[in-house]
């Protein structure tokens, strides 16, 4: 039978909101005990199973209200099938001191050249540190703008995104916006300004920017907000989709071939 002191300590415990501490007080107990550790010892290594446990849980809590498409790591990326990324600046943003200088990332590339991969990873890599991150494709948030605008939610909005320390604009380029879209996005990237670090992959070099924009003074002054103060990774090597499909194809016609002088 479980003893009052027991029953006390679990629902203190509770109440305090310390989950870890209630699941390991026993077991450390017993691990102390063998080690003839002290009590300070024994309420240290608790509150650091707490601590540990709390960080993981707003690490992952974060990952999820970025609202990432997928989740790609800077592990399971290839420098070496895309020489022309400058991989020592992508490790120096990996550490993320970028944002505290509120410093914008423009990643520019034909399409394949792994913009969004790094993208993803660099954000992840932030949530890890504790920082807050909103993913979106660039269409995606303005239809986002434009639906807020509609329900009269749309300064509540911004000033969520305003709290964000990085907002990643993914695929700027693709679809042209509406003047209204257009406006609504140089909003958010005029708000962001030396407050919220901008992350904005693309596959328009900066004089095409005027047809996606509609206008050759907005897309003036926000490309002059955007590179203010701009880390720039350029990607020109061919399209790792490509690639691998290729790959993929050469490896089938081999084995058609080993295929065939086996018979
Ligand atoms: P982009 O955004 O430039 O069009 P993506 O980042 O979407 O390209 O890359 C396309 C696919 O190829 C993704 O699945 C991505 O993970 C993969 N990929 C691209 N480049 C690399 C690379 N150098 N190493 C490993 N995977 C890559
Ligand atoms: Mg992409």
């Amino acid at each position: 039978m479980t003893s009052k002191p027991t029953l006390l300590l679990e629902h203190h415990l509770k109440q305090l909101k310390l989950p870890s501490f209630l699941r390991e007080y026993e077991k450390m107990a017993a691990l102390c005990g063998q080690e003839r550790a002290d009590y300070q010892t024994y309420l240290l290594r608790l509150a650091e199973v707490e601590l540990v446990d709390r960080e993981r849980r707003a690490a992952e809590r974060r990952v999820k209200a970025a609202r990432f498409p997928v989740l790609k790591t800077l592990d399971t990326f290839d420098f070496s099938a895309q020489p022309s990324i400058n991989e020592a600046l992508i490790r120096e943003l990996m550490r993320g001191e970028y944002m505290d200088r509120r410093e914008n990332v423009l990643l520019i590339g034909n399409s394949g050249t792994g913009k969004t991969h790094l993208a993803t990873a660099l954000a992840f890599a932030a949530c890890q540190q504790g920082r807050g991150v909103r993913f979106f494709t660039a269409t995606g948030l303005v239809t986002q703008l434009l639906e807020r605008r509609e329900d009269r939610e749309l300064e509540r909005f911004l000033k969520q995104l305003e709290r964000s320390d990085l907002i990643v604009l993914d695929e700027l380029g693709y679809v042209p916006f509406s003047k209204a879209g257009a406006e609504l996005l140089f909003d958010v990237v005029g708000r962001a300004y030396e407050r919220t670090s901008l992350m904005v992959t693309t596959n328009l070099p900066f004089e095409a920017w005027i047809e996606i924009m509609g206008s050759e003074r907005l897309t003036g002054a926000l490309l002059d907000r955007l590179t203010h103060r701009v880390h720039i990774i350029e990607a020109n090597g061919p399209s790792y989709r490509l690639e691998e499909a290729r790959r993929r194809q050469k490896g089938q016609t081999a084995k058609a071939k080993d295929a065939a002088t086996a018979d």
